[in-house]
């Protein structure tokens, strides 16, 4: 679904990311950690091509963002992605943060629009706010919606990028409950976190980056066992934040 291959990209004189391949099977749920600074939210972002680089290619469904001919806010819109800051619309309400992109991006009638976005809010258990605006949400339940507004594009794939970090620790349960039921429904997911309950418990395999490199790419046993297979910057990772 997802095949990442040979990325490089600079900032200016700036390398942020080396070579960096993996790929990601339909179905598949791959958790991507590493200190910060190492190009995590970097290299998600160029899956939806919010980010261009400059060398290699990524091809996600078969269509290649490095092809000029690409299009890439069509291609962005069958790419559902969850920010750590849950950039809702404050002015606008549950069911028309749910709505608007539908509507603007994929042209649904305002209809079909709010049934997807209702029955996605249903999903994330959150139908009781559908009038509400953000601000009168947690945290948790924000970033739920989020979701709900992802899922309601018909997502090919969600990535998201640490999407639990910006929350206070007791609505962490709720997302992260939320994003195991996608993964259990066949999901694709890219998930960038250091959540590592929640890497043990769902993801198929782990991806571990350090200065912009992939350098731990394994099923998530071999990334959680102490096996001398796992490179030094892993374990040393691991040790901090278990
Ligand atoms: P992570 O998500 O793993 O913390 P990032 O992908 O955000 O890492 O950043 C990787 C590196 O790229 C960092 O050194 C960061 O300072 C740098 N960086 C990120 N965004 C920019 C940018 N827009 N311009 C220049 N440098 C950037
Ligand atoms: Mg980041």
């Amino acid at each position: 679904m997802i095949d990442i291959q040979n990325v490089s990209k600079w900032y200016g004189s700036f390398q942020v990311l080396t070579d960096c391949s993996t790929k990601i099977n339909k179905s598949e749920v791959v958790v991507v950690c590493g200190p910060s600074g190492s190009g995590k939210s970097t290299l998600i972002k160029t899956v939806n091509a919010l980010e261009p680089f400059q060398k290699g290619d990524i091809v996600v469904d078969g269509i290649s963002l490095a092809n000029p001919k690409t299009d890439l806010p069509k291609l962005r819109s069958r790419v559902g992605m969850v920010f750590q800051h849950f950039e809702l619309f404050p002015h606008l309400s549950v069911t028309e943060n749910l709505t608007l992109a539908q509507i603007k991006v994929l042209g649904r009638n305002p209809t079909d629009a709010k049934t997807r976005g209702l029955k996605m809010l249903e999903r994330v258990g959150l139908m009781a706010h559908k009038d509400k605006f953000p601000g009168q949400l947690s945290g948790g339940q924000q970033q739920r919606v989020a979701i709900a507004r992802a899922l309601s594009m018909d997502p090919i794939v969600m990535l998201f990028d640490e999407p639990t970090s910006a929350l206070d620790p007791e609505m962490v349960g709720e997302v992260l409950d939320v994003m195991v039921k996608l993964a259990g429904e066949g999901m694709t997911m890219m998930v960038v976190t250091h959540e590592m309950g929640f890497a043990k418990k769902v993801s198929h395999r782990v991806i571990f980056m350090d200065a912009g490199k992939v350098v731990e790419d394994c099923t998530r046993d071999e990334f959680f066992s102490n096996s001398d297979a796992r490179s030094p910057r892993a374990k040393e990772f691991l040790s901090k934040i278990l």
